[in-house]
C-alpha cells in the first residue's frame, strides 16, 4: 500500500524551486533501470494470476549476472508462485555493524485491461510517464534497488556492512506475507539493525516540484471492534425504554464525545517539530505549544479539529457500520455497530477495548474484536505494538547528506502512518524500520491500486540516483 498525499492536503502549497544542477543519473544507469523496471512490470505478479517467484528469478539473474556469487542471492517461498528474493551484498570483513535490511515488495494490486487505457502488464511510456501495474507501487522501487546493487557491484564497492535486499510476496494480499515468512523460517537471512522499505513515506510533490520528504518511522496499529446489544425484542405497539438500538446509540454517541488522550512519541514529536518551521501563525504556536509537557490544551483542541492532527496525537475510534432491527413493527433483538480504531505504536487492541467498554459504561454493549477474517473474540491476540526507538542519527544524517545535494532545504518530515506497510512486521520483530524513496508522485497524481497507474520518466530516473546515493552515504563511511 503507498499513501503519499497526506502532507500536500494538510496545507503545504508552497513548493520549493530547486536548482537543475542535482546529481543526474548516468546513460548506462538509466538503461539498466528502465530495463530492469519493464522487466518487473511485465511479470503479472498479482495474487489471482500472478507469480512473485517469476519476478524473483528475473531479479536473481540480474544481480548473479552483475557479479553476486549463487549462494548469496536466493529465491525462496512457501509454494512455487509466492517466492522471496534475498540477496545479500557482503560488507566489509570483520565488520561489527548490524546489516542493513532493504524490503520491497514484488505483488501488485489486480489490474483489469478493460479498465485501463493502456495494458496495466505492459510498460508503456506515453506522454513523460511510465505506465504500467505497479509503476507506482512499488515495482519503480524495487527496480531501483536491483539497480543499485548491480552499480554498486560493478564499481568494486564495499558496504560497510552487509546489505540485505529481500523482495517478495503478497503485501497487497494474499495467505503468502513475504516478510513474515521469511522471519519466521529464515530469520538469519533476513536479520539486521535497520530496515528501509520504499513503500513507505516519500517525496511528496506539488506539479512536479518536491514539496517535502516525509520518512515513515513508526505505524499505527489496525483494529475493529463489534459492539452488540441483544434484547428480547417483542411487539412495537407496547414498547419498553430498554431497547437495543437506544443502548447501542447512547454508546455510540459517547464514542463521539470522547477523546483518545494525547499521547506523542519520537516520531510523532519530530513530525510537529518539523512541521511548527514549516507552518505560519497560529498553526505554527499550536505545534510548538503541543510539544510542551503537559501539552498545551488550547492548542490541542485547535489542532485536533483537523483531522490528520488529531490522529497524529491520539489514537482514534470511529463508528463506521451499524446495523440493527428486523421488522418494522418488531422492537429490535438485535442491534450492531462496527467501530473502527487506529491504535497508537505502544498500546494493543486489548487495552483499547478496555477503554471502549469503559468509555461505553453500560453492560447490555458488548465489545469484541474483530479478526481479519471477521472472527469475533474477547482477546488480544497479543500482537506486539512497541513505541518507537529514536530516530536513527545515521538514517537520518545520510538522508541529509544525500537531500542537500539533490533538493537542497527540503523538509525532511518524520511521519506516523497507519499500518500501511510490511514494516509493521519488520518493526514488531524489533527492528528499527524507515519507509522514504527519492521517487517523486504529484499529491494530485496518486494512482497506486488504482487506473493508469504512472509515474514520471524524470521522477524515475531521479529516485533511481537517489538510492544510489543514500546507500552509499549510509554503508559507504
Ligand atoms: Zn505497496
Amino acid at each position: 500500500m503507498k499513501i503519499v498525499a497526506a502532507f500536500v492536503s494538510a496545507g503545504i502549497c508552497a513548493a520549493i524551486a530547486y536548482a537543475q544542477q542535482a546529481p543526474v543519473l548516468d546513460a548506462a544507469s538509466r538503461q539498466l533501470s528502465r530495463d530492469v523496471f519493464k522487466e518487473l512490470i511485465e511479470i503479472n505478479t498479482t495474487d489471482s494470476v500472478g507469480s512473485t517467484t517469476l519476478a524473483a528469478e528475473a531479479m536473481r539473474k540480474r544481480l548473479l549476472d552483475a557479479g553476486f556469487p549463487a549462494e548469496d542471492v536466493v529465491v525462496l517461498g512457501p509454494n512455487e508462485r509466492k517466492g522471496n528474493m534475498v540477496a545479500r551484498y557482503r560488507g566489509r570483513s570483520g565488520s561489527t555493524k548490524k546489516p542493513l535490511l532493504i524490503i520491497g515488495h514484488l505483488d501488485v494490486v489486480e489490474a483489469k485491461r478493460e479498465d485501463w487505457t493502456t495494458d496495466p502488464f505492459v510498460f508503456t511510456e506515453k506522454d513523460g510517464y511510465f505506465y504500467g501495474r505497479g509503476t507506482q507501487d512499488m515495482k519503480e522501487s524495487d527496480a531501483a534497488s536491483v539497480t543499485t546493487f548491480v552499480r554498486l557491484k560493478r564499481e568494486g564497492f564495499v558496504p560497510d556492512r552487509d546489505i540485505i535486499l529481500a523482495l517478495t510476496a503478497d503485501e497487497e494480499g494474499g495467505k503468502s506475507n513475504g516478510v513474515d515468512w521469511l522471519l519466521k523460517n529464515h530469520r538469519e537471512l533476513v536479520d539486521a539493525g535497520i530496515v528501509l522499505n520504499a513503500d513507505a513515506g516519500g517525496l511528496n510533490m506539488d506539479k512536479g516540484k518536491p514539496v517535502n520528504l516525509g520518512v515513515e518511522a513508526t505505524e499505527k496499529l489496525y483494529a475493529d471492534y463489534q459492539l452488540t446489544v441483544t434484547n428480547p425484542g417483542g411487539h412495537s405497539s407496547l414498547p419498553k425504554k430498554d431497547n437495543a438500538i437506544y443502548h447501542l446509540a447512547d454508546a455510540l454517541a459517547r464514542l463521539q464525545a470522547y477523546d483518545f488522550p494525547v499521547d506523542l512519541n519520537v516520531v510523532t514529536r519530530g513530525y510537529f517539530e518539523v512541521m511548527a518551521k514549516i507552518e505560519k501563525g497560529q498553526l505554527a504556536a499550536d505545534m510548538q505549544a503541543v510539544l510542551k509537557t503537559p501539552p498545551d490544551s488550547a492548542a490541542v483542541a485547535r489542532l485536533s479539529e483537523s483531522a490528520l492532527y488529531n490522529s497524529t496525537m491520539r489514537t482514534t475510534c470511529v463508528a463506521t457500520m451499524v446495523e440493527a432491527g428486523h421488522a418494522r413493527n418488531a422492537l429490535p433483538q438485535r442491534a450492531v455497530a462496527n467501530v473502527n480504531c487506529r491504535i497508537l505504536p505502544g498500546h494493543t487492541p486489548g487495552e483499547v477495548r478496555a477503554e471502549l467498554t469503559k468509555v461505553f459504561a453500560d453492560p447490555k454493549v458488548e465489545v469484541q474484536l474483530v479478526s481479519n477474517a471477521g472472527v469475533l473474540s474477547d482477546q488480544d491476540e497479543n500482537e506486539m505494538s512497541v513505541p518507537p526507538p529514536p530516530l536513527n542519527e545515521e538514517v537520518f544524517g545520510a538522508l541529509r547528506s544525500v537531500v542537500g545535494q539533490m533538493w537542497p532545504g527540503l523538509p525532511i518530515v518524520p511521519e506516523m502512518e497507519t499500518g500501511a506497510s510490511d514494516s509493521k512486521i519488520t518493526m514488531a520483530a524489533g527492528m528499527p524500520s524507515y519507509g522514504f524513496s527519492g521517487m517523486g508522485v504529484d499529491g494530485d497524481d496518486v494512482r497506486a491500486h488504482g487506473r493508469d497507474e504512472r509515474i514520471s520518466v524524470e521522477s524515475f530516473y531521479t529516485g533511481v540516483e537517489f538510492d544510489y546515493l543514500y546507500l552509499k552515504a549510509l554503508t559507504g563511511k
